[in-house]
């Protein structure tokens, strides 16, 4: 099963031919699952392997977020492998305090698709990506950067050093909010009255919704275009008003433990979502928690510039994968010739000298350079920023440091003494 999922968020719907015979489960809002436990509310998200959805919890009188698995066999199986490790996870953190989902429970649900595995999770709020959008992609004031970075070195560290557990996949898709950024979306916040039963009424209203859906997922399909217009830079976003970020709860916790793994036995060759991937992985080195390490740090500065690190493309005569170790040797240096030669796939990419086959011009520049001429940083945020990522940066992941080192830099150290004052 690929590991690399792709940006779900980029769609606005599932797949729907997806809901067929061993694929998702079709939901209707008030529908019940465990008997009757749990009653569905709406849809939160979806995912390649689940959809999603809002859930009230009769026996806790608490709201939770119900993910059903698709029914076909490797998705049993790879839900299995995601409930054993966030047993773990939640085994372990009975103070609910370590910055990573917890799983309430988990059951089986049979449907006219196949038995599904199910799992109920704590419920959060909107992820980091959608509060980059949110934000218009120009990139969060540094104050609270440095305390979603804390929320994610804390997950890293709990799943890394107390566990044994590679995440392979963070990104900012994969980091949510404890709650949402609009407070009428929060069932708490919102006083949201519980839907106890799929009544005829509800019935006529969701038909009344469907349509209605219909014809906002043009426009809504105009937006998305729009927004990617406007993150390529084609329309003037900047003229813009800033959205105000007051109100918002920016603590946080690493999600989708779809396919995190045990250090000790890596599953998958290719992981982690191509903009966030590791040298490493790249040129298949081996890997372990650095890789993280080295997403997370691509996450940090997305969430202090609104744009990704690294986002290669194939070109003329080379591979996407050349493009991304160019690009990361013009922002990082070159990479150590010993490294650049180490892996199953560098001969493919680097000659012997350790210079790239097929890219020759590098254009060398450096984090703080960038951060000061493209995103307008004062010099001394540039440097210090630049002085907290760059070491996580290292080609050689046992150089990067880990994420209990990076929780003691100075660089979030004072970001706590400012936030206390
Ligand atoms: P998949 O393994 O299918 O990719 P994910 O675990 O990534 O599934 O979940 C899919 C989507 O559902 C997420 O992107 C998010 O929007 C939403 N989601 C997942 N877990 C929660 C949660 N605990 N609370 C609220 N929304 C959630
Ligand atoms: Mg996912």
């Amino acid at each position: 099963m690929s590991c690399s999922s792709s940006s779900a968020s980029e769609e606005e719907d599932e797949d729907m031919d997806s809901y067929r015979k061993g694929g998702y489960h079709a939901v209707r809002i008030g529908d019940s699952f465990a008997s009757g436990r749990f009653l569905a509310q709406r849809k939160l998200g979806w995912g390649q392997f689940s959809t999603v959805w809002l859930a009230y919890d009769t026996q806790t009188s608490k709201y939770v977020a119900l993910k059903i698995q698709k029914s076909a066999p490797e998705f049993v199986q790879a839900a299995l492998h995601e409930i054993e490790i966030l047993s773990a996870i939640v085994e372990n953190d009975p103070k609910n305090e370590k910055c990573v989902v917890q799983l309430v429970d988990h059951f089986k649900h049979r449907g006219p698709n196949g038995q599904h595995s199910c799992m109920v999770l704590e419920f959060l709020g909107d992820s980091i990506l959608h509060l980059i959008r949110y934000n218009r992609y120009k990139g969060l004031n540094l104050i609270k950067v440095r305390e979603i970075c804390r929320c994610i070195l804390i997950g890293l560290d709990y799943l890394h050093r107390e566990l044994g557990i590679i995440h392979t996949d963070l990104k900012p898709e994969n980091i949510l909010l404890l709650s949402t950024i609009n407070p009428s979306k929060d069932p708490i916040r919102s006083k949201m009255t519980p839907i106890l039963e799929r009544s005829e009424a509800s019935l006529k209203g969701e038909v009344a919704v469907n349509a209605i859906e219909k014809k906002l997922k043009q426009r809504a399909k105009r937006a998305v275009a729009k927004i990617a217009a406007e993150r390529r830079g084609a329309i003037g976003a900047v003229a813009k008003p800033e959205r105000c970020l007051d109100g918002i709860d920016f603590r946080c916790k690493i999600v989708d433990l779809g396919n995190a793994c045990w250090a000790n036995k890596p599953i998958a060759e290719e992981i982690q979502t191509r903009q966030y991937r590791a040298p490493e992985v790249i040129l298949q080195s081996g890997y372990s928690f650095p890789v993280d390490m080295w997403s997370f740090a691509c996450t940090a500065f997305e969430l202090a510039t609104g744009e990704m690190m690294f986002a290669p493309k194939p070109g003329q005569g080379f591979s996407e994968d050349e493009d991304h170790l160019a690009l990361m040797m013009e922002l990082l240096g070159k990479i150590p010739r010993k490294v650049a030669i180490g892996g199953l796939r560098s001969k493919d990419y680097f000659d012997r000298h350790g210079d790239l086959k097929r890219i020759r011009r590098l254009k060398y520049s450096s984090i703080s350079r960038l951060l000061v001429d493209k995103f307008k940083f004062q010099e001394t945020d540039a440097r210090e920023f630049a002085e907290f990522l760059n070491p996580i940066l290292d080609f050689a992941p046992d150089k990067r440091p880990t994420a209990q080192q990076c929780l003691r830099h100075p660089w979030l150290r004072q970001a706590a003494a400012k936030t206390v004052a």
